[in-house]
């Protein structure tokens, strides 16, 4: 039974993609011979020749957050839930619905609401992404420890330079205008001033290199929209 539903996609679409779903059932459908870059180093790439499929294929991936549809829920109301174990008192977030503690045999967790606070644990600079983060490169990705939960959760952190981000910066968490319910919906912002450890001439000349070269690989490979 639906209680409640708002989906935003084209059905003529949908209609399109069934069809090569059905049709093209993934099947080569052509190739190309391409050349592409080799490395693990964005400053080192090298050109190899690669083979690229034509595979059509169509798909809407529905699935259910099950249990857990109270934090994505949340997110829609911009509202973060987390989870307590009622045993031993752990928090999570992101949240799990049996505890992981082996003391407490998986008792079921209940669910908390958490303050919009927490604490950087670890970072990197990402100059690549999955398709839908494309546009947001380089961007800073965190893991953050919300409130007093015994997890972190990967996030966004914007609003600040790259090279004064430090591991136990303090941060808020932010909703975007529209949420979809996705992790997407929040990201990070510095609560405070940044105190960035002392480094080294060299050391700081280095990053800021590194991430020219980063800046400069992304404008290059995706050029922002006009
Ligand atoms: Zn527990």
């Amino acid at each position: 039974m639906v209680l409640e539903e708002k989906v935003e996609f084209d059905n003529s679409k949908l209609n399109k993609w069934k069809k090569w779903a059905l049709k093209g059932d993934m099947g080569v459908k052509g190739y190309r011979i391409v050349e592409g870059a080799y490395g693990s180093r964005v400053d080192k790439i090298e050109k190899r020749r690669y083979m690229v499929v034509e595979r059509p294929h169509g798909v809407v991936y529905q699935h259910s957050y099950g249990l857990l549809s109270r934090f994505y829920e949340g997110l829609l109301n911009k509202k973060l839930y987390g989870t307590k174990c009622p045993k031993c008192k752990l928090v999570y977030l992101p949240p799990r619905v049996h505890c992981w503690n082996p003391k407490c045999k998986l008792e079921e967790t209940e669910w908390i609401e958490m303050p919009l606070e927490g604490e950087i644990v670890t970072y990197t600079i990402m100059a690549f992404a999955a398709t839908p983060f494309l546009k947001d490169l380089p961007f800073i990705l965190t893991y953050v420890k919300i409130g007093n939960s015994c997890t972190a959760v990967p996030l966004q952190l914007r609003e600040v330079n790259p090279l004064n981000v430090h591991v136990g910066l303090k941060v808020k968490v932010k909703f975007v205008d529209k949420p979809k319910g996705d992790l997407m919906d929040i990201y990070v912002v510095p609560a405070e001033k940044p105190k960035p450890p002392k480094r080294s001439k060299e050391e700081e000349e280095r990053l800021k290199k590194d991430l020219k070269i980063v800046e400069e690989w992304v404008k290059k490979h995706f050029p922002k929209e006009q």
